[in-house]
């Protein structure tokens, strides 16, 4: 087993599973995507670290409980089109990319989507595509999704999100309330919305029309 396979299969056990991540679909994603690949090489030793690091443009790759976290709570089954906001790295598309069958990801920052799109074309990862542009608005002509996640905190769940979810389907955002940032999941029922509160939780801004404004 090479050095990263093993810290990779460490850190499953010990930050995923050990702390309630129990989806094995989820959890064989998270030991199968390369973590080293995604983040810059001078932090390629901290791969596998309990943590978010920089992966500049002052934006960070999340640390695995929380990709692992958003990714359980979207109950994927394997044939869903999922739309993620904030590709930053691309990591957690990858991973998404192994959970669905076809995976939209939107990133506002182009060299970050540049970045991201070399990477994954690396990978031959060839279920993910990636758009530029502001993710607060979704995508409308793709619409409905059967999931959506955001990693990037907003200041409610993005009114776009929400309309573009289908029915059944869940939105996963990080909503900074209050002074409080908690991952929430929200469940569309028809008409009728649940919500349900996952963990707190510290992300980048969500800046957008249904985010906040470039400060
Ligand atoms: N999921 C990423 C981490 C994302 S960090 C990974 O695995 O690496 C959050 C990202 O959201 C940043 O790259 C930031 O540029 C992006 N972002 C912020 N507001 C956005 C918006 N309105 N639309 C799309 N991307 C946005």
């Amino acid at each position: 087993m090479s050095n990263y396979a093993a810290r990779r299969a460490a850190m499953v056990e010990n930050q995923l599973r050990a702390r309630g991540i129990w989806d094995e679909r989820v959890l064989g994603a998270m030991g199968a995507v390369p973590r080293e690949e995604f983040v810059p090489r001078r932090l390629r030793h901290r791969a596998y670290a309990d943590s978010a690091l920089p992966i500049g443009g002052e934006q960070t790759i999340s640390q695995p409980w929380i990709v692992a976290a958003i990714c359980q709570e979207l109950a994927l089954t394997g044939g869903e089109r999922v739309l993620e906001v904030g590709t930053g790295s691309g990591y957690s598309a990858a991973v998404l990319a192994l959970l669905a069958a076809e995976v939209i990801s939107i990133e506002r920052d182009p060299e970050l989507a540049r970045a991201a799109r070399r990477t994954l074309a690396r990978l031959a990862v060839a279920n993910v595509h990636l758009e530029l542009g502001d993710g607060s608005l979704g995508d409308f002509e793709r619409a409905p999704f059967e999931a959506i996640a955001v990693h990037a905190a907003a200041p409610g769940p993005p009114p776009a999100l929400v309309d573009q979810l289908g029915d059944g389907g869940r939105l996963v955002v990080p909503l900074l309330e209050e002074g409080e940032e908690m991952l929430v999941a929200l469940h569309r029922h028809g008409e009728r919305m649940t919500r349900a509160t996952i963990a707190p939780c510290r992300f980048v801004p969500l800046i957008g029309e249904g985010g906040f404004a470039e400060a």
